[in-house]
């Protein structure tokens, strides 16, 4: 049984836009819609759907309500930063589902064989996330702006979302996260590495399944939905 937790209460400052990001059209529906409807038809038993609380009835009404999801169970108001929205969603989810997956409203292109085979790799390995090799050279800069250290590219991932977990130990994980007053998490595989030491496997993504963040990014999106 499978829980996923669908964040979409960010402010979207680079989006540069009046409308939180979550709600700019695209092709006419809500961002958010787009990655609700790939969840809400997939084998997952529920949605959490992360808000700002000052969005939340309009979420049920103008989002749950009008396209008919009817997987999401609960809709609640999100916190400051990112991993704070994550542990409020952790909390209301259902004790009984072993999986819980969390995933970015902001990235409307998942799809449902990533879904698939992100709960295959939790079930297998306890922590998974949907990745890709990246395309250009890293480089690690220094403060005055010059490149010191080149990773070998075929060791380097962008880290994208679904990120899928054993419920219990992205819950253990959060609990030691909380006593270490931690503040600069990215993500919820750093928090699995970094607390609990357990190693997440990379699960195919693609470069389609990118994080709509600035103004350019929606015609992107328009493109590939
Ligand atoms: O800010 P960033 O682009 O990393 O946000 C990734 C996702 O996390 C977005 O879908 C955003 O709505 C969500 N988020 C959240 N609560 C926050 C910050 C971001 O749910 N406090």
């Amino acid at each position: 049984m499978v829980s996923a937790i669908i964040l979409a209460a960010g402010s979207g400052s680079r989006m540069k836009s009046d409308k939180a990001k979550q709600f700019i059209e695209i092709n006419g529906k809500p961002l958010m819609y787009y990655s609700i409807r790939v969840f809400d038809a997939s084998v997952v038993d529920e949605i959490i759907l992360v808000t700002r609380g000052q969005d939340i009835d309009y979420v049920r009404k103008e989002i749950v309500e009008k396209y008919g999801f009817n997987k999401v169970r609960k809709v609640i108001a999100g916190g400051k930063e990112r991993f704070e929205s994550v542990s409020k969603g952790l909390k209301v989810c259902d004790k009984r589902n072993k999986i819980v997956m969390i995933h970015d409203a902001a990235r409307p292109c998942v799809t449902n064989r990533m879904i698939l085979d992100s709960i295959s790799g939790a079930r297998r390995y306890k922590a998974c996330t949907v990745a890709m090799p990246v395309k250009d050279t890293i480089k690690i800069v220094n403060e005055e702006g010059f490149g010191v250290e080149t990773p070998d590219r075929n060791t380097v991932y962008q880290i994208q979302t679904p990120q899928t977990f054993d419920r219990k130990l992205l819950e253990e994980a959060y609990d030691r996260l909380r006593i270490s007053g931690d503040r600069d998490i990215t993500d919820d595989t750093m928090i699995v590495e970094r607390y609990m030491d357990v190693q997440s496997k990379m699960i195919e993504g693609s470069y389609e399944n990118f994080k709509v963040t600035t103004p350019e990014d929606i015609r992107l999106a328009e493109l590939f939905l």
